[in-house]
């Protein structure tokens, strides 16, 4: 069974239009051409695309659903574009995160102006095999072809689209990066930062808060001794108050200090956000963090495509390429890891779970866990104390029979 179609001409235009049916909805769209011959070609695959939709072998796209973009070269409010809609839903849904606006960016540029009914199955993995090639991380890949399947759904939805291509999730097992901070080269890596970042990584060590948690802070939050945590900035959605004790307090003392800010010609300005660089909320530090975490001897910088060590001029002997410094691959100690150190290290101070998961913000035990994994050192000693714990059991057995051997 297929719909019928006509060829008209239209005023004020030379290019051919057509018009055709599905059930019972009329279509209008211009062929493109002006010879009617290569109209009516036009019009026939329409209709078999109708076709096929009619049996139930494929739905029909159709003319509007083709022009949607995967994303387009001027982010802007009233774009339609699968980009600029799921940014839109991102922040209506309070998920309008550095991360997630920083991903979709990633996939601005590397889908661009795509038509959306142009990305297929093949055509995503063929992008992901270009970016594993490229040295990114399983997880950073997901974190991207993840917001791209959200852009799809939306669409779907909203009935923009009739279908999604399937979008591979590569596994990221073995990509749970544990790295613990030991005490000194905590110190080590905070001499090491410039001034602005300083307070902020004591804070991240002490509470074992989200980075982007801590930058949101601003002076409203903070209450006399008590530090109230919106519900919007936590990722988890629950609201929950940290009091200032100690070094938490020391360090809320030292913001304050700092919170007026001399700009440029003398003019003063208040800063907003607790942790602040000149004035201005603090974003990304990537730079800064690698730099410091080198020096403290907690990082290094490798060759980006063989991952081996370079010489001091950056050069790799294997490779026999010499890298620009900022094209290293870092690896190292990452500030995430504060958080980690601060979970670990809370519970093994006798900290119940319960207080701990409040203090960093953990709603989920299995997250929390993963960050509380014992390292070697701690299995050792878990093991050492269990024979021990256990001799002193089998002594007061053997001392038993003694005792008993009275009684009878
Ligand atoms: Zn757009
Ligand atoms: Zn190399």
């Amino acid at each position: 069974m297929r719909g019928d179609g006509t060829i008209y001409s239209r005023e004020g235009t030379t290019i051919l239009w057509c018009k055709y049916y599905l059930r019972g909805k009329a279509f209008r769209e211009p062929t493109g051409h002006s010879d009617r011959e290569k109209a009516k070609k036009f019009l026939r695959d329409r209709l078999r695309e109708v076709g096929a939709d009619l049996i139930g072998a494929r739905p029909f796209v159709g003319p509007a659903a083709e022009r949607i973009k995967v994303s387009c070269y001027v982010p802007a409010e009233e774009c339609d574009c699968l980009c600029c809609a799921l940014e839109r839903d991102l922040e209506l849904r309070g998920k309008a995160s550095v991360q997630n606006l920083s991903n979709l960016k990633r996939v601005r540029q590397d889908f661009g102006a795509m038509a959306a009914v142009a990305v297929s199955e093949d055509a995503t993995d063929t992008y992901i095999a270009r970016r594993l090639k490229d040295g990114a991380a399983p997880a950073s890949i997901n974190r991207c072809t993840q917001l791209l399947g959200q852009a799809f759904k939306l669409a779907i939805r909203r009935r923009r689209l009739q279908m999604a291509p399937y979008i591979r999730h590569l596994s990221e097992k073995g990509n749970v990066r544990q790295g613990f901070f030991a005490y000194a080269e905590f110190k080590r890596v905070v001499e090491h930062l410039p001034d602005h970042l300083r307070d902020f990584a004591r804070f991240a060590y002490i509470t074992g808060m989200r980075r982007g948690e801590i930058a949101s802070l601003t002076w409203t939050d903070v209450d006399d001794g008590d530090l109230r945590l919106r519900a919007e900035d936590a990722k988890n959605g629950e609201s929950r108050g940290l009091p200032l004790e100690e070094e938490l307090a020391e360090v809320i003392e030292r913001r304050r200090a700092a919170r007026l800010v001399k700009k440029a010609g003398g003019v003063i300005m208040t800063a907003q956000t607790v942790f602040h660089r000149d004035g201005l909320p603090i974003l990304e530090f990537r730079k800064s963090w690698k730099t410091a975490a080198c020096m403290a001897g907690v990082g290094t910088l490798v060759c980006r495509k063989c991952k081996g060590a370079v010489d001091a001029d950056y050069k790799c002997a294997k490779c026999k390429k010499t890298w620009k410094r900022d094209d290293l691959k870092y690896v190292g100690r990452l500030f995430h890891d504060f958080r980690r150190s601060a979970v670990r290290d809370m519970v093994r101070a006798g900290t119940p779970e319960s207080v701990a998961m409040k203090i960093s913000g953990h709603k989920t035990q299995s997250m929390f866990t993963r960050y509380n994994i014992a390292s070697d050192a701690d299995m050792r000693q878990a093991l050492k104390a269990t024979r021990e714990y256990r001799e002193a059991q089998a002594e007061k057995v053997t001392a038993m029979p003694k005792r008993s051997a009275g009684v009878n």
